[in-house]
Protein backbone atom coordinates (compact mmCIF):
# COMPACT_ATOMS: atom_id res chain seq x y z
CA UNK A 1 0.00 0.00 0.00
CA UNK A 2 1.25 3.50 -0.96
CA UNK A 3 1.31 5.40 2.32
CA UNK A 4 0.88 8.73 1.40
CA UNK A 5 -2.06 7.84 -0.95
CA UNK A 6 -3.85 5.98 1.91
CA UNK A 7 -3.43 9.45 4.27
CA UNK A 8 -4.48 11.30 1.25
CA UNK A 9 -7.75 9.09 0.96
CA UNK A 10 -9.22 10.31 4.42
CA UNK A 11 -7.07 13.20 4.85
CA UNK A 12 -4.65 11.90 7.66
CA UNK A 13 -2.05 14.21 9.35
CA UNK A 14 0.67 12.71 10.41
CA UNK A 15 1.37 8.64 10.17
CA UNK A 16 4.44 7.69 12.97
CA UNK A 17 6.14 4.07 12.07
CA UNK A 18 8.63 3.14 14.49
CA UNK A 19 10.57 -0.41 15.23
CA UNK A 20 12.86 -1.25 18.18
CA UNK A 21 15.13 -3.45 17.45
CA UNK A 22 15.89 -4.74 20.94
CA UNK A 23 12.66 -5.56 21.97
CA UNK A 24 10.94 -6.07 18.61
CA UNK A 25 8.20 -3.45 18.98
CA UNK A 26 6.66 -2.38 15.24
CA UNK A 27 3.96 0.22 16.19
CA UNK A 28 1.97 2.49 13.97
CA UNK A 29 0.54 5.93 15.50
CA UNK A 30 -1.87 7.46 13.02
CA UNK A 31 -2.76 10.86 13.47
CA UNK A 32 -6.15 11.93 11.58
CA UNK A 33 -7.60 15.34 12.30
CA UNK A 34 -6.00 17.35 15.41
CA UNK A 35 -8.46 20.50 15.03
CA UNK A 36 -10.52 20.18 17.96
CA UNK A 37 -7.20 19.14 20.25
CA UNK A 38 -4.98 16.01 20.58
CA UNK A 39 -5.31 13.13 19.02
CA UNK A 40 -6.68 10.49 21.16
CA UNK A 41 -7.29 6.79 21.13
CA UNK A 42 -6.82 3.27 22.27
CA UNK A 43 -3.84 1.13 21.35
CA UNK A 44 -4.91 -2.04 19.36
CA UNK A 45 -2.27 -5.14 19.90
CA UNK A 46 -2.73 -7.42 17.10
CA UNK A 47 -1.16 -10.07 14.82
CA UNK A 48 -1.87 -8.40 11.96
CA UNK A 49 -1.60 -10.51 8.57
CA UNK A 50 0.44 -7.99 7.29
CA UNK A 51 1.87 -4.07 7.80
CA UNK A 52 -0.69 -3.06 5.07
CA UNK A 53 -3.44 -4.80 7.02
CA UNK A 54 -1.77 -2.47 10.03
CA UNK A 55 -2.12 0.14 8.51
CA UNK A 56 -5.38 0.25 6.68
CA UNK A 57 -6.71 -0.75 10.45
CA UNK A 58 -4.65 1.91 12.33
CA UNK A 59 -6.24 4.77 9.51
CA UNK A 60 -9.28 3.53 9.58
CA UNK A 61 -9.80 3.59 13.34
CA UNK A 62 -7.95 6.91 14.25
CA UNK A 63 -10.44 8.82 11.79
CA UNK A 64 -13.61 7.09 13.43
CA UNK A 65 -12.09 8.90 16.44
CA UNK A 66 -11.86 12.32 15.33
CA UNK A 67 -15.90 11.80 13.92
CA UNK A 68 -16.53 10.25 18.28
CA UNK A 69 -14.93 12.82 20.11
CA UNK A 70 -16.50 15.57 17.22
CA UNK A 71 -20.14 14.32 18.13
CA UNK A 72 -19.56 13.78 21.94
CA UNK A 73 -18.50 17.87 21.60
CA UNK A 74 -15.32 16.80 22.88
CA UNK A 75 -12.01 18.97 22.26
CA UNK A 76 -10.19 15.95 21.00
CA UNK A 77 -8.27 14.72 17.92
CA UNK A 78 -8.50 11.77 16.12
CA UNK A 79 -5.87 9.20 16.54
CA UNK A 80 -5.18 5.35 17.28
CA UNK A 81 -2.15 3.08 17.17
CA UNK A 82 -1.34 -0.14 16.63
CA UNK A 83 1.34 -2.85 17.65
CA UNK A 84 2.05 -5.79 15.09
CA UNK A 85 2.61 -9.21 17.09
CA UNK A 86 1.21 -11.33 19.37
CA UNK A 87 -0.55 -9.83 22.18
CA UNK A 88 -0.56 -12.95 24.32
CA UNK A 89 3.10 -12.07 25.09
CA UNK A 90 4.54 -12.46 28.59
CA UNK A 91 7.35 -10.10 28.54
CA UNK A 92 5.33 -7.07 28.13
CA UNK A 93 7.41 -4.06 30.04
CA UNK A 94 9.87 -3.41 27.02
CA UNK A 95 7.29 -3.69 24.48
CA UNK A 96 4.99 -1.16 25.69
CA UNK A 97 7.81 1.02 26.98
CA UNK A 98 9.00 0.62 23.68
CA UNK A 99 5.30 2.02 22.47
CA UNK A 100 5.48 5.09 25.44
CA UNK A 101 8.58 6.22 24.00
CA UNK A 102 6.74 6.46 20.13
CA UNK A 103 4.02 8.03 21.78
CA UNK A 104 6.42 10.62 23.70
CA UNK A 105 7.86 11.25 20.44
CA UNK A 106 5.09 13.02 19.31
CA UNK A 107 5.33 15.62 22.34
CA UNK A 108 1.69 15.08 23.30
CA UNK A 109 -0.10 15.49 19.64
CA UNK A 110 -1.48 11.68 20.55
CA UNK A 111 -2.43 10.16 23.81
CA UNK A 112 -2.82 6.86 23.78
CA UNK A 113 -4.80 4.25 25.93
CA UNK A 114 -6.08 0.56 25.98
CA UNK A 115 -7.83 -1.14 22.97
CA UNK A 116 -8.31 -4.40 21.87
CA UNK A 117 -4.95 -6.44 22.94
CA UNK A 118 -3.81 -4.11 26.06
CA UNK A 119 -4.75 -3.49 29.30
CA UNK A 120 -4.51 -0.99 32.28
CA UNK A 121 -1.40 -2.82 33.48
CA UNK A 122 0.34 -2.92 29.90
CA UNK A 123 -0.82 1.22 30.29
CA UNK A 124 1.56 1.28 33.30
CA UNK A 125 4.48 0.77 31.92
CA UNK A 126 3.55 3.07 28.95
CA UNK A 127 3.43 5.82 31.54
CA UNK A 128 6.61 5.28 32.72
CA UNK A 129 7.64 6.96 29.07
CA UNK A 130 5.28 9.79 28.68
CA UNK A 131 2.38 11.10 30.20
CA UNK A 132 0.24 11.43 26.90
CA UNK A 133 -1.53 8.16 28.32
CA UNK A 134 -4.95 7.89 29.69
CA UNK A 135 -7.37 5.17 31.36
CA UNK A 136 -4.23 4.17 33.71
CA UNK A 137 -4.96 2.86 37.73
CA UNK A 138 -6.47 5.02 40.20
CA UNK A 139 -6.94 7.67 37.16
CA UNK A 140 -10.49 7.95 35.65
CA UNK A 141 -11.21 4.51 36.31
CA UNK A 142 -13.38 2.01 34.69
CA UNK A 143 -15.56 3.89 32.16
CA UNK A 144 -18.79 1.25 31.74
CA UNK A 145 -21.09 2.99 34.34
CA UNK A 146 -20.78 6.29 32.27
CA UNK A 147 -20.80 4.63 28.88
CA UNK A 148 -24.07 2.87 30.22
CA UNK A 149 -25.91 6.22 31.27
CA UNK A 150 -24.73 7.62 27.76
CA UNK A 151 -26.57 4.31 26.27
CA UNK A 152 -29.37 4.35 28.24
CA UNK A 153 -30.10 8.14 27.39
CA UNK A 154 -29.19 7.29 23.69
CA UNK A 155 -32.08 4.56 23.69
CA UNK A 156 -34.68 6.95 25.56
CA UNK A 157 -33.61 9.57 22.53
CA UNK A 158 -34.31 6.67 20.21
CA UNK A 159 -37.96 5.91 22.54
CA UNK A 160 -39.12 9.24 21.71
CA UNK A 161 -38.52 9.39 18.05
CA UNK A 162 -39.98 6.20 17.61
CA UNK A 163 -42.67 6.57 19.85
CA UNK A 164 -43.36 10.05 20.40
CA UNK A 165 -42.45 9.19 24.22
CA UNK A 166 -39.39 9.02 25.58
CA UNK A 167 -40.88 6.54 28.34
CA UNK A 168 -38.73 3.12 29.07
CA UNK A 169 -41.77 1.87 31.30
CA UNK A 170 -43.11 -1.21 29.92
CA UNK A 171 -40.81 -1.16 26.34
CA UNK A 172 -39.03 -4.44 26.35
CA UNK A 173 -35.53 -3.89 25.50
CA UNK A 174 -32.77 -7.20 24.38
CA UNK A 175 -29.49 -6.81 25.85
CA UNK A 176 -26.90 -8.72 24.29
CA UNK A 177 -23.72 -8.92 26.33
CA UNK A 178 -24.81 -8.13 30.19
CA UNK A 179 -20.89 -7.83 31.06
CA UNK A 180 -19.24 -4.33 32.31
CA UNK A 181 -21.73 -2.15 30.36
CA UNK A 182 -24.68 -4.49 29.80
CA UNK A 183 -24.90 -4.68 33.41
CA UNK A 184 -24.62 -1.25 34.25
CA UNK A 185 -27.67 -0.66 31.27
CA UNK A 186 -29.60 -2.86 33.08
CA UNK A 187 -30.21 -0.92 36.10
CA UNK A 188 -30.58 2.30 34.23
CA UNK A 189 -33.49 -0.02 32.58
CA UNK A 190 -34.73 -1.40 35.12
CA UNK A 191 -35.27 1.46 37.27
CA UNK A 192 -37.36 3.29 34.94
CA UNK A 193 -39.55 0.03 34.72
CA UNK A 194 -38.58 -1.88 30.91
CA UNK A 195 -38.42 -4.81 30.44
CA UNK A 196 -35.51 -6.82 30.18
CA UNK A 197 -34.58 -9.76 27.88
CA UNK A 198 -30.95 -10.57 28.40
CA UNK A 199 -28.09 -13.20 27.12
CA UNK A 200 -24.30 -13.94 27.35
CA UNK A 201 -22.34 -16.70 26.72
CA UNK A 202 -21.23 -16.32 30.37
CA UNK A 203 -24.43 -18.07 32.63
CA UNK A 204 -22.76 -15.97 36.07
CA UNK A 205 -23.47 -13.08 34.13
CA UNK A 206 -26.79 -13.61 33.47
CA UNK A 207 -28.03 -15.28 36.54
CA UNK A 208 -26.85 -11.76 38.30
CA UNK A 209 -28.89 -9.18 36.17
CA UNK A 210 -31.97 -11.73 36.40
CA UNK A 211 -31.38 -11.73 39.69
CA UNK A 212 -30.59 -8.02 40.52
CA UNK A 213 -33.08 -6.47 37.95
CA UNK A 214 -35.92 -9.46 37.47
CA UNK A 215 -34.61 -9.63 33.99
CA UNK A 216 -35.28 -12.86 31.77
CA UNK A 217 -32.99 -14.74 29.75
CA UNK A 218 -33.11 -15.59 26.22
CA UNK A 219 -30.84 -18.13 24.12
CA UNK A 220 -27.46 -16.59 22.88
CA UNK A 221 -28.73 -17.41 19.09
CA UNK A 222 -32.12 -16.67 19.67
CA UNK A 223 -31.90 -12.68 21.22
CA UNK A 224 -31.25 -11.05 17.53
CA UNK A 225 -34.58 -12.34 16.71
CA UNK A 226 -36.21 -11.18 19.73
CA UNK A 227 -39.52 -9.40 19.28
CA UNK A 228 -38.95 -6.48 21.32
CA UNK A 229 -39.44 -2.60 21.04
CA UNK A 230 -35.51 -2.11 21.33
CA UNK A 231 -32.24 -4.30 20.63
CA UNK A 232 -29.25 -3.23 22.49
CA UNK A 233 -25.93 -4.50 21.27
CA UNK A 234 -23.70 -4.69 24.17
CA UNK A 235 -21.18 -7.79 23.19
CA UNK A 236 -19.44 -7.95 19.79
CA UNK A 237 -18.93 -6.29 16.88
CA UNK A 238 -20.98 -7.22 13.30
CA UNK A 239 -23.74 -8.30 14.96
CA UNK A 240 -26.28 -6.62 12.14
CA UNK A 241 -25.75 -7.83 9.03
CA UNK A 242 -26.67 -9.15 5.60
CA UNK A 243 -27.56 -12.41 7.36
CA UNK A 244 -28.86 -11.02 10.70
CA UNK A 245 -31.01 -7.88 9.41
CA UNK A 246 -34.13 -9.49 7.52
CA UNK A 247 -34.64 -11.52 11.07
CA UNK A 248 -34.60 -9.02 13.43
CA UNK A 249 -38.28 -8.01 14.62
CA UNK A 250 -37.17 -5.02 16.82
CA UNK A 251 -38.00 -1.34 15.97
CA UNK A 252 -34.84 0.45 17.55
CA UNK A 253 -30.97 -0.29 17.25
CA UNK A 254 -29.34 0.86 20.20
CA UNK A 255 -26.35 -0.48 22.22
CA UNK A 256 -22.47 -0.07 23.36
CA UNK A 257 -20.87 -2.00 20.88
CA UNK A 258 -18.42 -0.86 18.47
CA UNK A 259 -18.53 -1.41 15.20
CA UNK A 260 -22.23 -3.09 15.26
CA UNK A 261 -22.42 -2.89 11.42
CA UNK A 262 -20.96 -5.98 9.18
CA UNK A 263 -20.88 -3.44 6.36
CA UNK A 264 -20.79 0.16 7.55
CA UNK A 265 -21.59 1.70 3.79
CA UNK A 266 -24.16 -0.52 3.61
CA UNK A 267 -26.12 -1.93 7.03
CA UNK A 268 -27.60 1.45 7.91
CA UNK A 269 -29.43 1.69 4.71
CA UNK A 270 -30.51 -1.92 5.30
CA UNK A 271 -31.84 -1.27 8.36
CA UNK A 272 -33.60 2.58 7.46
CA UNK A 273 -35.63 0.07 4.91
CA UNK A 274 -36.86 -1.99 7.03
CA UNK A 275 -37.91 1.02 9.29
CA UNK A 276 -35.66 0.13 11.71
CA UNK A 277 -34.21 3.26 13.57
CA UNK A 278 -30.23 2.31 14.26
CA UNK A 279 -28.72 4.89 17.29
CA UNK A 280 -24.66 5.16 15.37
CA UNK A 281 -22.70 2.87 17.72
CA UNK A 282 -19.96 5.68 18.16
CA UNK A 283 -22.46 8.67 19.13
CA UNK A 284 -24.22 6.15 21.79
CA UNK A 285 -21.05 5.02 23.34
CA UNK A 286 -19.08 7.83 23.46
CA UNK A 287 -19.66 7.99 27.44
CA UNK A 288 -16.26 5.36 27.44
CA UNK A 289 -14.78 8.00 25.94
CA UNK A 290 -16.13 10.84 27.99
CA UNK A 291 -15.04 9.29 30.93
CA UNK A 292 -11.13 8.91 29.45
CA UNK A 293 -11.59 12.47 28.54
CA UNK A 294 -12.46 13.78 32.26
CA UNK A 295 -8.97 12.81 32.75
CA UNK A 296 -7.18 15.37 30.88
CA UNK A 297 -10.08 17.96 31.40
CA UNK A 298 -10.39 17.56 35.33
CA UNK A 299 -13.96 16.45 35.31
CA UNK A 300 -15.88 14.79 38.05
CA UNK A 301 -17.50 11.85 37.90
CA UNK A 302 -20.65 14.11 37.46
CA UNK A 303 -19.81 16.15 35.51
CA UNK A 304 -18.91 12.91 33.22
CA UNK A 305 -22.34 11.59 33.39
CA UNK A 306 -23.49 14.74 32.69
CA UNK A 307 -21.63 14.91 29.74
CA UNK A 308 -22.79 11.32 28.57
CA UNK A 309 -26.26 12.31 29.18
CA UNK A 310 -25.97 14.56 26.38
CA UNK A 311 -25.86 12.22 23.56
CA UNK A 312 -29.77 12.15 24.27
CA UNK A 313 -29.87 15.83 22.56
CA UNK A 314 -27.06 14.88 20.03
CA UNK A 315 -29.02 11.93 19.05
CA UNK A 316 -32.07 13.37 18.15
CA UNK A 317 -30.06 16.24 16.38
CA UNK A 318 -28.99 13.05 13.71
CA UNK A 319 -32.30 12.01 13.60
CA UNK A 320 -32.92 15.64 12.58
CA UNK A 321 -30.37 16.31 10.03
CA UNK A 322 -31.20 12.61 8.95
CA UNK A 323 -34.55 13.19 8.30
CA UNK A 324 -34.13 16.59 6.53
CA UNK A 325 -31.12 15.55 4.17
CA UNK A 326 -32.48 12.25 3.86
CA UNK A 327 -29.79 10.79 5.05
CA UNK A 328 -29.26 7.50 7.19
CA UNK A 329 -28.84 7.80 10.46
CA UNK A 330 -25.03 6.84 10.30
CA UNK A 331 -24.49 9.16 7.66
CA UNK A 332 -25.81 12.39 9.42
CA UNK A 333 -23.69 11.43 12.41
CA UNK A 334 -20.83 11.83 10.45
CA UNK A 335 -22.11 15.26 8.53
CA UNK A 336 -22.43 16.90 12.08
CA UNK A 337 -18.84 15.73 13.23
CA UNK A 338 -17.40 17.03 9.75
CA UNK A 339 -19.10 20.11 10.20
CA UNK A 340 -18.11 20.63 13.59
CA UNK A 341 -14.33 20.07 12.56
CA UNK A 342 -14.81 22.29 9.68
CA UNK A 343 -16.74 24.97 11.58
CA UNK A 344 -13.38 25.01 14.29
CA UNK A 345 -10.79 25.33 11.62
CA UNK A 346 -12.67 28.33 10.56
CA UNK A 347 -13.13 30.11 13.91
CA UNK A 348 -11.58 33.53 13.12
CA UNK A 349 -8.36 34.41 15.58
CA UNK A 350 -7.78 37.39 16.49
CA UNK A 351 -4.58 38.72 17.86
CA UNK A 352 -4.19 40.18 21.53
P1 LIG B 1 -17.32 -6.94 28.48
O1 LIG B 1 -16.29 -7.85 27.92
O2 LIG B 1 -17.28 -6.60 29.93
O3 LIG B 1 -18.78 -7.49 28.15
C1 LIG B 1 -19.13 -8.12 26.98
C2 LIG B 1 -20.00 -9.28 27.35
O4 LIG B 1 -20.48 -9.88 26.14
C3 LIG B 1 -19.30 -10.37 28.13
O5 LIG B 1 -20.04 -10.65 29.31
C4 LIG B 1 -19.27 -11.56 27.17
O6 LIG B 1 -19.36 -12.80 27.84
C5 LIG B 1 -20.48 -11.29 26.33
N1 LIG B 1 -20.47 -11.92 25.01
C6 LIG B 1 -19.43 -12.15 24.17
N2 LIG B 1 -19.83 -12.77 23.07
C7 LIG B 1 -21.16 -12.92 23.19
C8 LIG B 1 -22.17 -13.50 22.36
N3 LIG B 1 -21.87 -14.06 21.19
N4 LIG B 1 -23.45 -13.47 22.80
C9 LIG B 1 -23.76 -12.92 23.97
N5 LIG B 1 -22.85 -12.38 24.81
C10 LIG B 1 -21.56 -12.37 24.42
O7 LIG B 1 -17.21 -5.60 27.57
P2 LIG B 1 -17.86 -4.19 27.88
O8 LIG B 1 -16.82 -3.31 28.44
O9 LIG B 1 -19.15 -4.36 28.59
O10 LIG B 1 -18.12 -3.67 26.40
C11 LIG B 1 -19.20 -4.18 25.62
C12 LIG B 1 -19.15 -3.57 24.24
O11 LIG B 1 -19.24 -2.15 24.32
C13 LIG B 1 -17.86 -3.84 23.46
O12 LIG B 1 -18.15 -3.93 22.09
C14 LIG B 1 -17.03 -2.60 23.71
O13 LIG B 1 -16.08 -2.37 22.69
C15 LIG B 1 -18.11 -1.53 23.71
N6 LIG B 1 -17.75 -0.33 24.46
C16 LIG B 1 -17.46 -0.42 25.79
C17 LIG B 1 -17.16 0.73 26.50
C18 LIG B 1 -16.86 0.68 27.96
O14 LIG B 1 -16.92 1.72 28.62
N7 LIG B 1 -16.56 -0.47 28.53
C19 LIG B 1 -17.15 1.99 25.85
C20 LIG B 1 -17.48 2.04 24.49
C21 LIG B 1 -17.78 0.88 23.81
Amino acid sequence: MEVFRGMGKREHEQVLFTFDPNSGYRGIVAIHDTTLGPALGGCRFWNYESEEEALIDVLRLSRAMSFKAAVAGLNLGGGKSVIIGDNNIKQREIIFRAHGRAVESLGGRYITAEDVGTSVEDMDYVHMETEHVVGILGRSGDPSPVTAYGVYRGIKACALKRYGDDSLKDRSVAIQGVGHVGYYLCENLAAEGAKLFVTDIDDTKIGKVVEDFGAEAVDADSIIEAKVDILAPCAMGAVISQETIPKLRCDIVAGAANNQLARPDQDDQALQERDILYAPDYVINAGGLINVYSELAGWTTDRSKRKAGEIYETLLAIFKVADEEKLTSADAANRIAQQRIDSVAKLHRRFT
